[in-house]
């Protein structure tokens, strides 16, 4: 029965995302003013330092990272594309794969400027603003492949796509507590994604603590996860990774509720034992 009615409420998440549209995500929720990229104290700046030290802090690179629910979104890649050979985008939706594409293809196909995003992540490794156009380059050499993923089956991927136990870097941001109905379904998602992480490898997960629900578009209004850090620890513990770091944002008090409920944002390094 238990089964059964998992099966169900991830279908209906599944339906949730079928209204998804990454042109509307990436204007309402990635231009550099919704972002408060501007900002010293905005949650975009906070976001891009916890990947910029996490990715210079010399223990995490090698061969693949594999990011997992990527979405339409490129950001979380611009201080891992320094450190590693290859990397793998993923997401459940051909839309968000598609628009990933369209950036990467650079044929003028994606009306999404990252651009400040690339300027600032330049900065942050002390070199010119106007060198985001060499890390734009790196960026479409190191992003190998852009494959379909869904974080409640047990091989994510398929087991045609990547073997088990091959990344060495498994990173997730702002995915499995919003494709996830229950505490359940998170956990369980997150054993999934670390069964691809080699033993020895880094997890990093980003995302919402104490959040009902965001919109992805106004209108569309995706229930997710709430989660509190105690049950975040205890679901990296059961996944068979050592924590080794949990960072806490404080939902900035300028911030509406316009596009989530979240109480914070936190960022997780851990790793495979
Ligand atoms: N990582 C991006 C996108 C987060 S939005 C960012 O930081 O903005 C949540 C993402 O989860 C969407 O791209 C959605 O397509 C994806 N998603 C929804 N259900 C999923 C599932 N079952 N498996 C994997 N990804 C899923």
């Amino acid at each position: 029965m238990e089964g059964a009615a998992t099966e169900n409420s991830v279908a209906n998440m599944a339906a949730c995302y079928e209204g998804f549209d990454p042109e509307v995500y990436l204007q309402k929720l990635y231009s550099a003013t919704e972002t408060y990229l501007d900002r010293e104290d905005g949650n975009a700046r906070w976001a891009l330092a916890q990947l910029h030290r996490a990715f210079t802090e010399g223990d995490v690179s090698g061969e693949l990272l594999l990011d997992v629910g990527s979405g339409p979104t490129l950001y979380q890649v611009m201080s891992a594309c320094e450190v590693f050979k290859k990397v793998i985008l993923t997401d459940f939706l051909e839309a968000n794969r598609r628009e990933l594409r369209l950036w990467l293809q650079n044929e003028g196909g994606s009306k999404m400027n990252w651009t400040p995003f690339l300027q600032h992540v330049c900065k942050l490794e002390g070199r010119r603003p106007s060198e985001w156009t060499d890390k734009a380059t790196k960026l479409r050499q190191v992003v190998t492949d852009i494959l379909p993923i869904d974080v409640h089956r047990p091989h994510p991927l398929g087991p045609d796509a990547l073997p088990l136990a091959v990344a060495n870097c498994v990173t997730s941001y702002f995915c499995l507590e919003s494709a996830s109905p229950d505490l359940g379904a998170f956990n369980r998602a997150l054993i999934h994604i670390v069964s691809l992480l080699r033993p020895g490898g880094h997890l990093l997960l980003m995302g919402n603590l104490g959040e009902t629900y965001y919109f992805a578009a106004p209108g569309l209004k995706i229930p997710v996860v709430t989660l509190t850090e105690a049950q975040l620890c205890s679901a990296v513990k059961e996944s068979g990774c050592s924590l080794i770091r949990l960072e806490v944002f404080q939902r900035p008090k300028y911030r509406s509720e316009e596009h989530n409920d979240a109480a914070a944002t936190f960022f997780v390094k851990a790793r495979k034992n």
